[in-house]
């Protein structure tokens, strides 16, 4: 298949790879391969996996990770976190850029290399999307360094799907492979508000754990018990009042306040996290790109915080 403009233009961006990160010039950034090997031991890593062939209504969420990072460093707002760390002057934190990603199914093995390699580096990884379907890859690295892992999923939809137009590795699948292949201890879903019936066949199945977004009140409290806890965030969990751009709007969702409130408050240490299906061609100015970009700097501030307390 002849490569599509949008896959040429995706290209070209993870060709820039980051250039934003932690002042490397962008046109001399070494390969990934190199910042992987000399990143110091235990850091938090933010990695781009520009990657949406598995979207089965829109393309486009390949385009992300570098639209994040240019409206985080564009000066409209500062890089400090919620709770207060400046991250603009907080050390322990790299942008390792994009990951060159080819295509087909040999890019399951590419992600899960990948990020399996910064574990291999003690780092806890924040992956920018992509759609959805990187979490699957990303999680079988994350299973092999942290067995026995809590993941928390924030969605419009609950992803359970066995195969969604002839494709397992759908968008619309990759949490029915995680349960099949055990990559988690308990998946607890918040947002949904989209289940068919075979998704909740699926999830009686693997014993999800879903708050419909029907039964959500705001001054709701996750029990996540002790376990360490993996979260992965899909952007259309939000209304899409508040994130225009996703490629599936789907409304009575989550407003920014609110998944704020849920990140802020998981009780248990976080040790990896996704963002995922933020899709630039669907945005309205920079508003979910900022979104996104906001979710970045909290989830890093708590990957550090969590870092720094464990290694007390
Ligand atoms: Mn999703
Ligand atoms: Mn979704």
């Amino acid at each position: 298949m002849a490569p599509s403009p949008h896959r040429m233009q995706c290209r070209a961006s993870a060709l820039l790879d980051c250039a934003q990160m932690s002042g490397a010039s962008p046109s001399r950034s070494p390969s990934f391969a190199t910042r992987v090997a000399t990143l110091p031991e235990g850091q938090v890593a933010v990695v781009g996996l520009p990657w949406d062939e598995q979207s089965s209504f829109m393309r486009g969420a390949a385009l992300a990770p570098p639209r994040i990072r240019d409206v985080l460093h564009d000066g409209s707002a500062n890089l400090c976190t919620e709770h207060g760390a400046d991250l603009s002057s907080t050390p322990g934190w790299t942008d390792v850029g994009d990951v060159a990603l080819t295509s087909g199914p040999a890019v399951l093995a590419e992600i899960d290399t990948a990020v399996a390699a910064l574990l291999e580096r003690g780092a806890r990884v924040l992956s920018l999307g992509g759609d959805h379907a990187v979490s699957y890859p990303v999680l079988r690295a994350y299973a092999r360094a942290h067995p026995g892992l809590t993941v928390l999923h924030i969605d419009a939809h609950p992803d359970l799907y066995d195969e969604f137009e002839g494709s397992r590795l759908s968008h619309a699948c990759p949490f029915a492979r995680v349960m099949e292949e055990n990559l988690a201890s308990r998946l607890v879903q918040v947002g949904i508000r989209t289940m068919t019936p075979h998704q909740r066949e699926q999830a009686v199945r693997f014993g999800v754990e879903v708050v419909e977004m029907r039964h959500w009140t705001p001054a709701r409290r996750l029990e996540l018990g002790d376990a360490p806890v993996y979260l992965s965030l899909d952007l259309d969990a939000l209304d899409p009042a508040c994130a225009p751009g996703v490629s599936h709007h789907e409304p009575g969702g989550f407003t920014t306040r609110e998944v704020l409130g849920i990140l802020h408050a998981i009780g248990p240490a976080l040790i990896g996290a996704d963002i995922v299906e933020f899709n630039p061609q669907r945005d309205t100015g920079t508003t979910t790109a900022m979104l996104a970009a906001k979710f970045y700097r909290e989830i890093v501030g708590r990957l550090l915080a969590d870092r720094r307390r464990s290694a007390r």
